[in-house]
Parts: C-alpha cells; sequence; structure tokens
C-alpha cells in the first residue's frame, strides 16, 4: 500500500523534528521516518538528543559540580568530607535527562498528528520515499515535498581507527563506565575540548593532540587565545601542531605516534578519543536517480532556503553547508516547513551563535575582529574583563571578558564576543543587538541591572569609546 502525505521528512533530529512539527502546525500532513535505536529503543532527537548536545552538557554539568566540590567549596567556607565520584550514578542521570527529552519529542510528534515511522528512509525520483521498516515489508510512500534531514557521523581517519572502548569517538566518550587514568583527544576542536573537560574535572590526565598550529580558528583571535590559556590552566595539555600518525591498542592501552616541529612522538593512553569533526550522513539516502546534487564536500546541494536540486526537495542541519548546530538545523527546519507551505521565511545566516561549553565557556556571534578588518571595515573595539565584575567576584567565577567589534563610521555591532561565565546566554544580548542593527551607542544608552554578569555587556561597549567606568580609561567622549 502507498502512504500519502503533504510532507516526508527522513531523520528525526532537531532539523527534522521542528520541520515535521512546523508543518504540522501550518495544517500540513507529515510523516517523518527516523531509524535511530538508542540503547535498545527506537528514538527521535538524533545526534544532539541522544549522542550530541545533551549527555554531553549533562556529563559537563556534573563534571563541573563535582570539580566544584572538590576544589572551590572551600574558598566559600563550606566544609565538606571526603568527596567520592560514581560514574555510573553520573551516566545514569545523564541517560534520565536523555530519556526524558527524546520521549518528549515523541509526544510532540503524536500530539501534532505526526506520524513517525521507525526505519530507513531514501529518497527516489518523484518524491516518493522508500521507507524500510526496522521489522518488516519496504513500503513506498509519496510526498508533495520531502525534507532530507540525515544529519551526520563522527569522522574516522585511518590512523586511529576504533578500538572497543579503547580508541573512541565521541559516543564512546560519553559512555566511559570509570575514569581513565592518561586520556588522548585527537582534535582541540569544540567536540575535543568539551570532552576532554569533562573527564579532566573527574580526574583524568588529560593530552589533546591538535593538527594545526592555532586552536579554535573560527573563533576571534582574543577568544580562542584566552581558551587556550584557561583550559591549559585548568589541566589540559594542549599540543597544538601535532599532527597524529598512527595508534596501536595492546593489553588495553592505546600507544599514539604524533609528528610536530621537533620531530616524532610516542604517547600511551588508557582511552583514547577521535574528534577530528563530522560529515554528513548521506549513505543510503538516496537513490541513483533521486536527481538530488551534492557539493564537492559531500553535502547536499542547497540555495539559502534549503531547496535541494530537485523541486520539492529540501535538505537542512549537518546535511548541508554551514555551521553542524543543533540551533541552525532547527531554524532551517522551521523555514523549509514554512516555504512548504508557501509563506516568506528565512535564516539569517550572518547570526548564528557559537558556543563552547567548558568552563568558562566561550561564545560568538557575528564578525571577528579579524574578519571585519580583512574586510576593509573601520574596526573599532571595546573589551571588558568580568575580574572587576562584583557578581563574577561574589561567585568566584572571574575569568574571560566581553569584546565588542563595531564598525567605527556608523558605531553598528557587527560582531560580539564572551569567554566568561554564562557566555553561553550572555551572547544572545549580542544576537539580539544585531539583529535589531544595534550601535554601540544604543548599548551605552541601556541602564543593566546590578549586580549582573551582564554589566560586563555594557562595560564593553563603554569601553568602546574609552569611557568604561570600572577601568581607567583616558578618552574624554
Ligand atoms: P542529526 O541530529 O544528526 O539527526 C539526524 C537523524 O537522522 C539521526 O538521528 C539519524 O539516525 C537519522 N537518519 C539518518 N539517515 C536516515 C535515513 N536514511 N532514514 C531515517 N533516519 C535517518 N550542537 C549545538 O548546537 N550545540 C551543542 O552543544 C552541541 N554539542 C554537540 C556535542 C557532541 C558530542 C556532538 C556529536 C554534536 C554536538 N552538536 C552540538 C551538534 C548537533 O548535535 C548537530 O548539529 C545536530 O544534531 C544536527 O541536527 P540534524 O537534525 O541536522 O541531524
Ligand atoms: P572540528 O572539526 O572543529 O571538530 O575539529 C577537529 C580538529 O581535529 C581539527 O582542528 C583538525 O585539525 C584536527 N585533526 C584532524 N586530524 C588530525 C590528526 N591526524 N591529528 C591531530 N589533529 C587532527
Amino acid at each position: 500500500m502507498t502512504q500519502k502525505a503533504d510532507v516526508v521528512v527522513i531523520g528525526g533530529g532537531p532539523g527534522g523534528y521542528e520541520a515535521a512539527i512546523r508543518a504540522a502546525q501550518l495544517g500540513l500532513s507529515v510523516i517523518c521516518i527516523e531509524r535511530r535505536m538508542h540503547k535498545g529503543k527506537p528514538a527521535l532527537g538524533g545526534t544532539c538528543l541522544n549522542v550530541g548536545c545533551i549527555p554531553s552538557k549533562a556529563l559537563l554539568d556534573s563534571s563541573h559540580k563535582y570539580h566544584e566540590v572538590k576544589s572551590n567549596y572551600a574558598a566559600h567556607g563550606i566544609v565538606v568530607g571526603e568527596v567520592g565520584l560514581d560514574v555510573a550514578a553520573m551516566q545514569a542521570r545523564k541517560d534520565k535527562v536523555v530519556d526524558g527529552l527524546t520521549s518528549g519529542v515523541a509526544a510532540l510528534l503524536k500530539g501534532n498528528n505526526i506520524t513517525w515511522l521507525q526505519g530507513s528512509g531514501r529518497l527516489l525520483s518523484g518524491k516518493q520515499v522508500e521507507f524500510t521498516p526496522h521489522e518488516g515489508e519496504k513500503q513506498i510512500l509519496e510526498a508533495e515535498s520531502v525534507i532530507l534531514a540525515s544529519g551526520s557521523e563522527p569522522v574516522q581517519i585511518p590512523v586511529a581507527p576504533l578500538h572497543d572502548g579503547v580508541v573512541v569517538d565521541s559516543t564512546g566518550a560519553l559512555e566511559f563506565d570509570q575514569v581513565p587514568k592518561r586520556l588522548g583527544v585527537i582534535g582541540a576542536g569544540v567536540i575535543g575540548l568539551e570532552l576532554g573537560s569533562v573527564w579532566s574535572r573527574l580526574g583524568s590526565e588529560v593530552v589533546v593532540l591538535e593538527a594545526v598550529d592555532n586552536m579554535l580558528p573560527m573563533a576571534d583571535k582574543a577568544i580562542a587565545k584566552e581558551a587556550q590559556k584557561i583550559l591549559t590552566r585548568q589541566g589540559l595539555d594542549i599540543r597544538l601542531g601535532a599532527r597524529v600518525s598512527g595508534t596501536k591498542v595492546a593489553k588495553g592501552k592505546v600507544t599514539v605516534t604524533y609528528t610536530d616541529a621537533k620531530g616524532d612522538h610516542e604517547e600511551v593512553f588508557d582511552r583514547l578519543i577521535v574528534a577530528v569533526g563530522r560529515r554528513p550522513v548521506t549513505d543510503g539516502l538516496l537513490s541513483p536517480d533521486s536527481g538530488v546534487s551534492l557539493d564537492e564536500r559531500g553535502f547536499v546541494h542547497v540555495d539559502d532556503q534549503c531547496h535541494a536540486s530537485v523541486p520539492g526537495v529540501y535538505a537542512i542541519g549537518d546535511l548541508v553547508r554551514g555551521p553542524m548546530l543543533a540551533h541552525k538545523a532547527m531554524e532551517e527546519g522551521v523555514m523549509a516547513a514554512e516555504v512548504i507551505a508557501g509563506h516568506h521565511a528565512q535564516v539569517n545566516y550572518d547570526l548564528i551563535i557559537s558556543v563552547i561549553y567548558t568552563h568558562p565557556e566561550a561564545a560568538w556571534v557575528g564578525k571577528t575582529e579579524e574578519q571585519a578588518k580583512a574586510e576593509g571595515v573601520d574596526v573599532k573595539v571595546g573589551q571588558f574583563a568580568f575580574a572587576v565584575n562584583g557578581r563574577a567576584l561574589a561567585s568566584d567565577d572571574t575569568a574571560g571578558f566581553v569584546k565588542f567589534v563595531a564598525d567605527a563610521k556608523t558605531d553598528r555591532v557587527l560582531g560580539m564576543h564572551v569567554i566568561g561565565p554564562a557566555a553561553g546566554d550572555i551572547i544572545h544580548q549580542g544576537l539580539i543587538a544585531m539583529e535589531f542593527g544595534a550601535t554601540i551607542e544604543d548599548l551605552q544608552l541601556m541602564c543593566f541591572a546590578h549586580p549582573t554578569l551582564s554589566e560586563v555587556v555594557h562595560e564593553a561597549a563603554l569601553a568602546a569609546d574609552g569611557r568604561a567606568i570600572h577601568a581607567i580609561q583616558r578618552k574624554r567622549k
């Protein structure tokens, strides 16, 4: 029997499930195909909810609490006895958070009358989709529109093949049942730094091997430099310019060889995390006559509104160009649904926030100082540290700063860069300011509550004109 729907979505990650919900809200009939099995159960929510954003943040928060109790409570006059660690309980809490959210998504689909088909989808020609259930017969679905949202998976490198819980990807690194004594991480990207931080806080000796010479090349240089300084101070041994050339597993340990400017080196680790990037999932997604074309890097080729090369077919999220971020996937999902329903919709790709959930967090939106200068903008910069902020001092969380990049001629805010407490939340002030075309002066004229971390945002805007109050600035204006 052929099932028909206005919209068939392949993939139930953040991109796919938000697309499905928005399409249903707009009165369209929707089928969402998702094949993921998580811990033996069919699961919606994709990488993000099952093996990405959420479990990593659950472990980041647990490990932060552990580290705080162990290292920083005494300064607050809180005396605790010996602090213990129950990794199994920590993992169980993480699993419960994941479970709650993924079943919440299932309830949302059900509540919106969206049919969730459990199994794999494959786009054929003529907007037909072949559905292969986990058990049972294949079916053909017919759709007015198809949204491809199959996401991404970890890149594997031949020099470090995965090995039975010893050499793992990010998914395996979320499942360690004990704290590795020595932990190697290949790749100082966002995922490598976050997962390295988790296990370092819990007691691992962590060495991060990064092939290129500069860490976080996409970040403003000031943020990247500060992040490296802070994370190194926290105990992460970050080795830049260190390219891994081989790994060998024996007796439950892994020997890693790498090359840097000084020559070849060898390190032995109890566990190794391979965090060298992610690639789009297109295997089995498209039949040869689907007509959907890929770009040179293997992403589905789309325009600004996520139209693929076949009319009526859309592709969103990690499967297409742009940063691999859940919120970017979600916005694209909503946009695709709205475009299908005949609405005008767009995503502002210039203002996609990036966050690294280390402690402190680092976050940015808009242009870096280097980008703005390279574009020939006459740049003015305002920067202010958390070190003298009353709230940061009160909570003993004073590392980092807020930095604004603005156009000196028009005063327009072009970028905001934060490293410091709650950076991932504070950054939304920059997002809203820039979406509304704010100038530095607009931010200067606002009355920020005291004592808050956000006062650093105000001071950074004032500093752009040499008039921050809690710093000696000599400009008269
Ligand atoms: P996915 O979430 O990958 O979902 C795609 C789904 O499609 C998958 O569940 C897959 O099973 C399914 N699928 C694939 N092919 C088929 C098929 N043929 N048929 C049926 N189903 C199919 N992003 C952030 O914004 N913030 C973070 O803090 C963050 N942390 C992360 C931490 C880690 C450790 C990792 C790995 C990623 C993190 N990300 C984070 C990235 C984020 O998870 C992704 O950007 C996001 O999940 C992409 O959403 P998506 O819907 O495009 O794809
Ligand atoms: P990201 O793509 O942001 O997740 O970061 C992945 C990082 O892994 C990049 O900075 C790469 O330079 C790094 N990387 C890739 N291959 C290797 C390798 N063989 N040895 C060390 N680092 C690597």
